[in-house]
């Protein structure tokens, strides 16, 4: 072998800012703060704050390799800590404030954080929780003097006194890039949330990745929402790709509602948003009571759960926005597969590209995907046969972390996403449910998702869920759980029939029940496990 002559950098994440500071340095990072203004900076500023900060954390005793908390919106302040604690060689732990308080103590003092960093809003949060969080050594609010709570919290700073001595001209050090560079906990809808940690590589991998044509097709041109939460997988990588590809970044603080994202959408002249379908049917709901349009939009990335068909269309067809559906997932950074229309496919009708576009769509470079049988064999890209997915490649996770039977990953190096899809003979891949949460009935397996997108399809149903109810005969039958939408009437056999129009007899679902509201866990998903559980002396009418 002959080596290759070409320089050697460790992949760093501090060079992202490094990079934006020196040749986007009057690029803006537009925040909607805690505290009710908007703020604005550019990444030159930002670079010189994320330095303070880098330097000032040695104040606190954290030096690299330490774990650092955070309870905060998106916001200037969490991206200068993104790049200020990975880049000093600390780890950047995201908390997601909506976890349960056991979950939220369970993850802080699994991840051993020695500092807190804090929004306003999350103050009385800890307050309640510091009995639990023995290791926490201080605790940083994320304000100015002016605005410093009354806290019974121990050891409290105030974020700008902090960073106000840290050095502006601090060098980033270069260190090994497989070191830790941040972690997140998936929702751990079933036991104890699990701890993904990202390395300078990988992350350094996944935001160079994410930003081609075929990811998110990122410019300089682009103005940025990012709704996505900075405390959910790294914000989807975007807290790093926006800088890296010179956009405008902007950041919506704590108001996501449809009124407050389109304020921002228009005043910042924004051409990308990125969020879970909760968000947007909130934005769309408001767009058609208010008329209002979206000028600048022209594209916006969904996923964390399936678009509904509905959505496509009302984004595509009424606003003249492109929507590129993408799946992923805490432990693959997140993301695995976007959606973007092959040629042949551009050239069908709009009625022949839905079926595609509500695919999760093709793997991007850098992880790989298939599915196997329950015997780990390889399935054909058919389209029809469906099984377990499983994801390999850059960023995506070799184990959890205090995990030593590492069970994440197959001898094979595959790692078992716990989601069921079909590929098509084009790549597409297809969610159609999640191991936990097919219903198995003589058998056969019955899609859950299908079901709930075919309900959510009559305009009469806000949302539905459909989860497996043991069954005498069958093993399991699936039953309907669904919430009328607003001024809407419609009754069980009505529901049934519409179902009835799509699926095979075997798949029609044994009964419905109609309720207020489903249960969501703390990404905003549905959360079937309590489902299960409110409804487990739930019996057929028939059986
Ligand atoms: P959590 O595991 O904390 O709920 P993740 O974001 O890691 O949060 O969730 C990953 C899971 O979300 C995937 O395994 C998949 O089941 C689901 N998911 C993500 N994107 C999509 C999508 N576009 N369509 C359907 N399901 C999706």
């Amino acid at each position: 072998m002959i080596q290759g002559l070409m320089q050697q950098q460790p992949l760093m994440i501090s060079s992202i800012i490094e990079f934006a500071e020196r040749w986007y340095p009057d690029v803006e990072v537009v925040s909607r703060t805690v505290e009710g203004p908007i703020h604005r900076c550019t990444y030159k500023e930002l670079g010189k704050r994320a330095r303070r900060l880098a330097d000032s954390l040695k104040s606190l005793g954290i030096s690299a390799g330490d774990s650092v908390g955070t309870l905060a919106w998106n916001g200037y302040r969490h991206l200068e800590l993104y790049y200020g604690v990975s880049g000093s060689g600390a780890v950047l732990h995201t908390v997601n404030p909506r976890l349960f308080s056991e979950q939220l103590s369970y993850v802080i003092n699994h991840a051993n954080d020695k500092v807190m960093f804090a929004d306003l809003t999350f103050v009385p949060l800890l307050e309640a929780l510091a009995d639990q969080l023995p290791n926490i050594e201080h605790y940083v609010i994320m304000t100015d003097r002016e605005h410093m709570p009354e806290t019974t919290l121990n050891s409290v700073i105030c974020y700008e006194d902090l960073i106000k001595s840290g050095d502006p001209d601090y060098q980033w050090p270069v260190f090994d890039e497989n070191s830790a560079s941040s972690i997140c906990y998936t929702s751990g809808t079933t036991g104890n949330p699990k701890g993904v940690v990202y390395s300078h590589r990988s992350t350094l991998i996944h935001t160079i990745a994410s930003s081609i044509p075929n990811g998110l097709n990122l410019s300089g041109s682009d103005s940025v929402l990012l709704v996505v939460p900075q405390f959910h997988v790294n914000s989807w990588g975007v807290s790093y790709a926006a800088p890296m590809n010179g956009c405008k970044l902007v950041l919506p603080g704590p108001a996501m509602d449809g009124s407050s994202i389109h304020d921002l959408l228009e005043s910042e002249k924004c051409t990308l948003s990125l969020a879970v379908p909760t968000i947007w049917m909130m934005l769309t709901g408001f767009l058609r009571e208010s008329g209002k349009k979206l000028p600048h939009m022209k594209r916006v990335v969904i996923g964390g759960s399936a678009v509904p068909e509905a959505m496509i269309r009302c984004f595509e067809q009424e606003y003249d926005v492109q929507v590129i559906h993408a799946w992923g997932m805490t432990e693959t950074s997140p993301l695995g597969t976007l959606n973007f229309l092959m040629p042949h496919l551009q050239e069908l009708d709009y009625e022949a590209q839905m079926p595609i576009k509500l695919t999760q769509g093709k793997s991007i470079f850098g992880v790989d995907i298939r599915i196997v049988d329950d015997n780990n064999n390889p399935l054909a890209h058919d389209g029809i046969a469906f099984g377990r997915l499983q994801a390999k490649g850059h960023w995506v996770t070799s184990g959890y972390l205090g995990d030593e039977d590492n069970k994440a990953v197959g001898s094979d190096g595959w790692f078992d996403t716990g989601d069921v899809a079909t590929i098509n003979p084009d790549g597409y891949m297809m969610i159609t449910d999640r191991t936990k949460d097919v219903i198995k009935s003589g058998g056969e397996w019955i899609s859950s998702i299908e079901i709930e997108n075919l309900a959510v399809g009559h305009p009469a149903i806000a949302e539905a869920a459909v989860i497996a109810i043991p069954h005498p005969k069958w093993d399991e039958r699936p039953l309907v759980v669904a919430v009328i939408a607003d001024g809407q009437e419609i009754d069980k056999t009505k529901l049934l029939s519409h179902l009835a129009e799509s699926l095979a007899k075997w798949q029609i679902p044994d009964d419905v029940v109609f309720v207020d509201e489903l249960p969501h866990g703390a990404t905003g998903k549905l959360n079937k496990l309590k489902l299960r559980e409110d409804f487990s002396d739930y019996k057929f009418p028939t059986t």
